[in-house]
């Protein structure tokens, strides 16, 4: 039998190496949009992880008849009013380094006291099947704004996100250990159980 070809639509190699590494035991080729040849330009205008996480799974599929899985993620403030949220790659603009948007959110939290520098990563995963049907996760990590950036692993806010119970930064954890415990880990372990229920019918 013919693998089972997931296209993972994103753009971000940092995600694609955790997304890679989550559904390696699933009997599927797993490939960006890039390497699935498909590069088109999708607007994020929903109003939710969700909802963005649909639009870019829809987008996707529309080019292609193999199973499409997108991901919305972000980082939620909760002393910023859960800022900056769906738009964590797009705050401060798209291209200006993390080191820049991560010194940034320290500086606005200065002073802000342990107890009110909770935060949390939030996934959401979509999947359109090539019958047109939809299947969706959400999943989250709750952890605090550190003091100084910390670590060198993972990408984007891991480097200022805390988890209590390693004491440490999600980039200090390897990549095993962020997985296990992460949003986008949790999000995508869920949905391969959907997916498996779902081919198993
Ligand atoms: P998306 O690609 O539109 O889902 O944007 C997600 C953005 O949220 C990323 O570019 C990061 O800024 C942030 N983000 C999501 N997940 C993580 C994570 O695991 N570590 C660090 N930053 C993350």
């Amino acid at each position: 039998m013919m693998k089972t070809k997931i296209i993972f639509a994103t753009g971000n190699e940092g995600k694609m190496h955790e997304i890679r590494d989550i559904l390696k035991d699933m009997d599927a080729e797993i490939v960006s949009m890039k390497e699935a040849g498909i590069d088109i330009d999708i607007v994020e205008d929903g109003t939710t992880f969700e909802e963005n996480a649909v639009i870019k799974a829809k987008a996707v599929a529309a080019c292609t008849d193999a199973v499409v899985l997108a991901d919305d993620s972000g980082l939620e403030v909760d002393y910023l009013n859960k800022e900056p949220g769906i738009y964590s790659a797009r705050y401060l603009g798209e291209n200006t380094p993390y080191s820049e948007k991560n010194k940034n959110l320290i500086a606005r939290l200065k002073g802000v006291k342990e107890e009110e520098r909770t935060a949390r990563f939030v996934c959401a995963i979509a999947c359109v099947l090539p019958d047109g049907n939809e299947l969706a996760t959400e999943a989250t990590i709750e952890g605090r704004i550190g003091y100084a950036e910390k670590g060198k692993n993972g990408f984007g806010y891991d480097p200022i996100f805390m988890v209590p119970s390693y004491g440490k930064s999600t980039a200090e954890l390897t990549e095993e250990e962020k997985n296990k415990i992460s949003h986008r880990g949790k999000a995508l372990r869920a949905m391969k159980e959907k997916l498996q229920a779902y081919f198993d019918r």
